[in-house]
C-alpha cells in the first residue's frame, strides 16, 4: 500500500521517498522487460533481417534509452523536472509514464 497520510496532493513538491522508490521500481520492471525485448528481437533479426523486426528493435532500444536516462535522472535528483518549463511534473503522470520528460503542457504532440 501506498497511500500517503495525510500530505496535501500538491503538484509542485519534489518526490517523496516512498514516491522515488516507487518510480524506480517501475523504471526497473521496464527495464527488465525491455532487455528481454531487444534480446528476443537481436535474436530474430540475425536469422532473418527483416525491415519489421528492425523497425521494432529501434524502438524498443529508444524507449530503453529513455528509461535509463530516467534512472540516472533519478540518481542525480534532476528526476520529475519538466525538459520544457522545468516545472515539477505531476506524480500521477510520472507513475502512469515513469520516462516521461515533459509535463502535460509541454508534451510534445
Ligand atoms: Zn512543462
Amino acid at each position: 500500500m501506498t497511500t500517503t497520510s495525510g500530505a496535501p496532493a500538491t503538484a509542485g513538491l519534489p518526490l517523496s521517498s516512498t514516491q522515488r522508490l516507487q518510480i524506480r521500481d517501475l523504471l526497473h520492471q521496464m527495464w527488465r522487460a525491455l532487455v528481454v525485448d531487444i534480446t528476443n528481437l537481436a535474436v530474430r533479426f540475425h536469422s532473418h533481417e527483416e525491415p519489421a523486426v528492425a523497425a521494432r528493435l529501434a524502438g524498443v532500444r529508444r524507449r530503453l534509452v529513455d528509461v535509463e536516462s530516467a534512472l540516472n535522472r533519478l540518481d542525480s535528483g534532476s528526476y520529475g523536472r519538466c525538459d520544457g518549463c522545468e516545472r515539477l511534473i505531476a506524480f500521477e503522470l510520472l507513475e502512469a509514464v515513469p520516462e516521461c520528460r515533459y509535463c502535460q503542457r509541454c508534451q510534445p504532440r
